[in-house]
């Protein structure tokens, strides 16, 4: 059974077609972040209008790289949410309209749950049950994975979430958007020992998570620097280090908290943060030493992709989670429904 999917929840638009059988057949991505560089994060207005240029465009491109064309296709899926209203609608509508034209079901997917189960799309594949890091943009949380659709959360962030804490550090410091990646590359030249920052919460008794703080502690720092003298190249490689080191540590430290907690041996790690190399060289060998093994997604499907949101659907249909013959799919309705249910 061949999936069209669809993610247009933010500033990605991803169209993927995955195999139930064989899994990823092909996938094509356009990233908006040129666009909205200029504004410092993403304009949703601007996304939304961007989302319905690419579209049609990338559902060519995914059709001829998989060598097959819209009559091969047994099912569509999209992304429901969560993320900006009007960049969902756009894949939602895509979605949508494409079932409805080839009396195809439609599947609607929630987007954590694609970022959750896209380390299923590396080579090595975790077997449940599992802990899952989810480290995106916007949230940040620790789950006990017992199988598709079975999440347990055990933690999460009370305010920022990581992907938050490096993008507003980064723009503190006048890194360009996305700050995640800019951030990481800075760091490559600082000493992440330079500047005593603060551990939000890491020796909470629980596994939730704040970072909020993180980005004020950034900025006070900043300005003692600058009290000094000129902020120099070195000065900024260190502050980015110091602050890398203690998002990784936190995350790390309460990450292999939930493994003893939990007993389990596998970890997997998911979400755009998950692409940084700091933290999976920290959690490879913590690991390591707790006789474990991690999981990532590969490095180009850890940001927001459509091939996450097609292999969701593949595998939520594979564990019968899915009524394929349920036309509320296709119409986005609920043909039979029971006055006495309202
Ligand atoms: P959500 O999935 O929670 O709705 P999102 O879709 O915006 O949010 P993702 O696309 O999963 O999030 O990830 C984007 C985030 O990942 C950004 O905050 C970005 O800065 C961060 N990020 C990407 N690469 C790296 C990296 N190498 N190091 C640190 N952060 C990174
Ligand atoms: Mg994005
Ligand atoms: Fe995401």
């Amino acid at each position: 059974m061949n999936i069209i999917g669809f993610e247009s929840s933010c500033d990605e638009t991803g169209v993927a077609i995955v195999n139930t059988e064989k899994g990823l057949l092909a996938h094509a991505l356009h990233s908006q972040i040129a666009m909205h560089q200029a504004y410092g994060g993403v304009v949703p207005e601007l996304a939304s209008r961007d989302h319905i240029r690419r579209v049609l465009p990338l559902t060519r491109e995914v059709l001829e790289k998989s060598g097959l064309t819209i009559k091969d296709i047994d099912a569509v899926a999209y992304t429901a949410g969560p993320g900006l209203a009007g960049a969902l609608l756009v894949g939602a509508s895509m979605a949508q309209a494409f079932a409805w034209t080839h009396s195809l079901p439609a599947i609607p997917i929630h987007h954590l749950e694609g970022h959750l189960l896209s380390p299923m799309l590396a080579e090595e594949v975790p077997e449940f049950p599992f802990v899952a890091l989810l480290v995106s943009g916007g949230h940040t949380q620790i789950m006990r994975v017992n199988g598709v659709g079975q999440y347990e959360l055990l933690g999460e962030t009370l305010d920022d979430a990581a992907g938050e804490a490096f993008d507003k550090s980064a723009k503190l410091m006048g890194l360009p958007y996305p700050g995640g990646p800019a951030l990481s590359k800075l760091a490559e030249k600082g000493d992440p020992a330079a500047y005593a920052l603060p551990r939000p919460m890491m020796h909470s008794p629980d596994l939730d998570f704040s970072f909020s703080g993180l980005k004020t502690a950034v900025l006070t720092t900043l300005r003692k620097i600058e009290q000094a003298g000129p902020l120099g190249e070195q000065d900024r490689a260190n502050l980015a280090a110091s602050a890398q080191q203690a998002i990784v540590d936190v995350l790390g430290y309460k990450v292999i908290k939930a493994m003893k907690k939990t007993r389990l041996k596998r970890l997997v790690v998911a979400g755009g943060v998950g692409a940084n190399s700091q933290l999976r060289s920290y959690l490879r060998s913590e690991m390591a030493k707790q006789g474990g093994q991690v999981f990532f997604p590969p490095l180009a499907l850890c940001t927001d992709n459509g091939a996450m949101i097609a292999h969701a659907a593949s595998e939520r249909v594979k564990a019968g989670l899915v009524d394929l013959n349920n036309s509320a799919y296709a119409f986005g309705v609920r043909p039979r429904w029971d006055l006495a249910e309202v």
